[in-house]
């Protein structure tokens, strides 16, 4: 194994962290802090596979935080890239395929009626909310402890109490200016909600949420919670913002507002609708869209937006997903994957819950279900690591935090899935014994 430091990742060491952003976690999650040690190298990967620069092979349950549902280098999707490379990287230029990866887009998700590419998920959410602070003429901003839009710097806002509280900066170099119009709340929490909206629904420009979410471990919304989100800022006139940054052609090919449908106002777009290469997208209702330039005065650009690599990646993406849908079988192995790891745990006595959607899960070691970020908040992070640890002797790769998902591709096989089972039986038995 390598030690080392893995570039822009080493200044986060300890998970001591506040709430809300995990990501001070998980961003540079790639780093291993979480679990207290040192990252692997990355040679190559293939498939359901990844090498280390020490040729180890790792069945891959990260797939890039996200993006690889085909697993890695899909023949069709390299071959588009390579393609497109021959033509010349980048126009600064519209493009046939970037307005072909638009209509895909907005096929696939139809509150999408006007939609902008962007290279990060990080610029879509600041690029939707502020389009929502220019739609509505309003500052501030709704968003759950435990969500992660990125590193925006409006959105790295933590609460620390169950409480709504003004919003305190939650990384050095986010100015209390900036925080300030960040309200934060706990996800789940309808009633929070209500009282909110009821007090001070006329200064919110924006509610923007994961409508599952990913990023403080696998969450579910309660369908009350997100009824009365839709309810409470139709009535008050603030815009909902769904990012699906994560779930977007993961959990569905709709995304998670087609399993629950409801309709946001806005939604964000970024890892599978890129293919593996940086792109996202923001997009929604056309009077509010209509209102980013040129059409409207909201100012948003990008050197690099709609590059043609990118949509090349991603449209080829997307059409493998929409006219040879995995979704099926990832349900029928995420179930086989969720029980397999929550009755290895049962088995030898450790209290673990399973939180899955299709390909997306984790396993939370606690008691009791996880909900809003004060429930993970009470997982045992240590038997994560040493579980983390475990797996890696065996040659499975997931997520080395508690709060992050888990994902699996559509090159993941039964016995691929079986195996992992096999070891995370092997590893939690050992932990039991200790
Ligand atoms: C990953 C993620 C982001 C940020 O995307 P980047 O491309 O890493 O900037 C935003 N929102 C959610 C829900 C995410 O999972």
């Amino acid at each position: 194994m390598v030690t080392g430091v893995a570039s822009g990742t080493e200044t986060i060491e300890s998970d001591e962290e506040l709430p809300g952003i995990r990501k001070s976690e998980a961003a540079p999650a790639r780093a291993f802090g979480a679990v207290g040690g040192h990252p692997l190298f990355i040679e190559r990967a293939s498939g359901q596979y990844l090498f280390d620069i020490d040729d180890n092979r790792y069945l891959d349950y990260i797939g890039s935080w996200g993006p690889m549902i085909l697993g890695h280098a899909e023949p069709r999707v390299i071959d588009a890239i390579v393609r497109a490379a021959e033509k010349g990287t980048s126009y600064g230029a519209p493009t046939e395929n970037e307005s072909h990866l638009a209509e895909l887009i907005m096929q696939a998700v139809p509150s999408i009626e006007r939609v902008r590419l962007v290279n990060s998920g990080t610029e879509a959410t600041m690029s939707a909310i502020r389009v929502a602070r220019g739609a509505t003429g309003r500052a501030k901003i709704v968003k759950f402890a435990g969500c992660y839009h990125g590193h925006v710097d409006s959105l790295l806002v933590a609460a620390g109490s169950a409480a709504a509280t003004l919003g305190v900066p939650d990384s050095p170099g986010v100015t209390l200016g900036v925080s300030a119009d960040t309200i934060v709340l706990n996800y789940n929490d309808s009633e929070a909600v209500a009282l909110l909206f009821d007090a001070h629904g006329h200064e919110i420009a924006a509610v923007i949420l994961e409508p599952i979410v990913g990023n403080m471990g696998t969450v579910l919304p309660t369908e009350s919670f997100l009824q009365t989100l839709r309810q409470e800022t139709l009535k008050h006139g603030a815009i909902l913002i769904f990012d699906e940054v994560m779930t977007g052609f993961r959990v569905a090919y709709g995304g998670a507002q087609s399993i629950f449908r409801i309709e946001p106002d806005m939604t964000t777009l970024g890892k599978i609708v890129g293919g593996g290469l940086p792109l996202a997208a923001y997009g929604g209702k056309a009077d509010i869209m209509d209102q980013v330039m040129p059409a409207g005065k909201i100012y948003q650009a990008g050197t690099l937006a709609g590059n043609p690599l990118a949509t090349a990646a991603g449209a080829t993406t997307l059409e493998i997903l929409r006219d040879e849908p995995p979704y099926q079988q990832l349900e029928t192995l995420g179930e086989l994957l969720g029980s397999g790891l929550e009755n290895a745990a049962a088995q030898v006595g450790i209290p673990a819950r399973m939180q899955r959607v299709g390909s997306m899960m984790t396993l939370f070691f606690s008691e009791s279900w996880v909900t809003d970020w004060p429930s993970a908040d009470r997982c045992h992070r240590k038997r994560f690591s040493d579980y983390f640890w475990g797996l890696i002797e065996h040659g499975v790769y997931m997520p080395c935090s508690q709060f992050e998902a888990l994902f699996f591709s559509a090159r993941h096989t039964r016995e691929d899935i079986e195996q992992t089972i096999a070891a995370a039986e092997k590893v939690l038995a050992s932990m039991a014994s200790h």
